[in-house]
């Protein structure tokens, strides 16, 4: 199938006050996930002291732009496996009341239910991810039902081998009113090692029933419920932009961005697993920094796009633009939109952050 990408423009349509920091803690995991490549997740990665987290967000705190508020998004491994982890989100939370204003991670629910209802007194959100090769389902559901609604949502890993267990799942989710997310299992063409190929098939009733469910709640990376889609995008200068979902595009292999100017890491950054900072979860650029440099900087520059695909949803709320002369002529739209953005939110930044004070467009 010809599959085209005829946007010139996108940009996102979610909150515009944040600096959205997306932190690897470490490869360390209790769980071996077929589908998870072996540079994310090993039984055997030491676990980052509490000073070194602290010491990090402070070298990169001193960077942003001190309007934006701080969001950090901790994944891994499974972050709640570092015994330090708790203890520095409640020191975030406890030493920057009025800048790490939105904490939030992903675990795979093998802790017990007090530890989260603890973690849940410092972070804003827990998404859960089900994997269902290693999940006790009635452990994971112990862990769900202990938490308040709005504290947690579910993100489950559709597996067709689990098919049962993933219906079993969305069903407790649906009666509870858990917020959860079915995410289909995407094959994972870059890997290279024969043993731990990974090539998920539906069958068509598996499909249809993924297709009246995948939209019927709707969360953002952060685990942050959103009823509109994540993004805006431009097909002309003239229409206004239409409301997208990035996975939808992403899964009709629409994302092919090669060659265009992308904003991403300009109001945002990534730390890997090996404490290497790039632009975003593409990597694009390289890493500019690592969490051991004495000094961090942040680029300030558009960059251009050198991938073929832009297949994550977290990166994909970026603003880009086909070529330079597009973005002469789009840059009032999306200004536009900007700023409507951040009147929609207006009281939620104490900051009294104003388009002056951005730089992604
Ligand atoms: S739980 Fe997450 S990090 Fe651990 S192996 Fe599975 S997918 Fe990878
Ligand atoms: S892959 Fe990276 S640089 Fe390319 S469009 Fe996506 S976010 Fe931008």
């Amino acid at each position: 199938m010809d599959i085209l990408n005829k946007r010139i423009a996108t940009q996102s349509n979610r909150p515009q006050h944040f600096y959205t920091i997306h932190w690897n803690v470490g490869k360390r995991c209790n769980y071996d996930c077929a589908y998870c490549p072996d540079n994310l997740h090993d039984y055997t990665s030491p676990h980052r002291s509490l000073e070194s987290f602290q010491q990090i967000f402070k070298k990169i705190e001193q960077q942003i732009p001190p309007k934006l508020d701080i969001k950090i998004w901790f994944t891994g491994g499974e972050p709640t496996i570092n015994p330090n982890f708790l203890e520095f989100c409640k020191w975030l939370k406890t030493e920057y009341p009025d800048r790490a204003i939105n904490l939030g991670l992903n675990s795979n629910g093998s802790r017990l239910p007090k530890y989260y209802k603890e973690l849940a007194q410092w972070v804003n959100k827990i998404q859960f991810s089900s994997h269902f090769e290693f999940l006790k389902l009635d452990k994971f559901k112990d862990v769900l039902s202990a938490l308040p609604l709005k504290k947690f949502s579910v993100n489950l890993m559709a597996e067709p081998e689990y098919w049962d267990t993933v219906q079993n799942i969305v069903e407790f989710c649906e009666k509870g009113q858990i917020n959860h997310h079915i995410k289909r299992i995407r094959t994972k063409s870059t890997w290279t090692n024969d043993n731990r190929k990974y090539d998920p098939f539906y069958t068509p009733e598996q499909i249809e029933w993924l297709e009246k469910r995948e939209h019927a709640q709707s969360f953002d990376e952060i685990g942050e419920r959103f009823d509109k889609p994540d993004m805006l995008a431009y097909y002309n200068d003239i229409d206004e932009p239409r409301q997208e979902w990035a996975n939808d595009m992403i899964t009709r292999q629409e994302d092919d961005f090669n060659g265009w100017l992308c904003g991403i890491g300009l109001e945002g950054c990534q730390i890997d697993q090996y404490g290497n900072i790039q632009r975003g979860v593409c990597k694009i650029g390289g890493s500019y920094a690592n969490i051991d440099d004495e000094k961090i900087t942040l680029p300030t520059e558009f960059i251009t796009c050198t991938k073929k695909r832009c297949s994550c949803v977290a990166d994909n709320k970026c603003t880009r633009y086909k070529d330079e002369s597009t973005r002469e002529m789009m840059r009032p739209h999306i200004q536009f939109y900007i700023q409507k953005n951040l009147a929609e939110s207006l009281g939620k930044n104490s900051k009294q952050l104003t388009i002056d004070d951005k730089i992604n467009y």
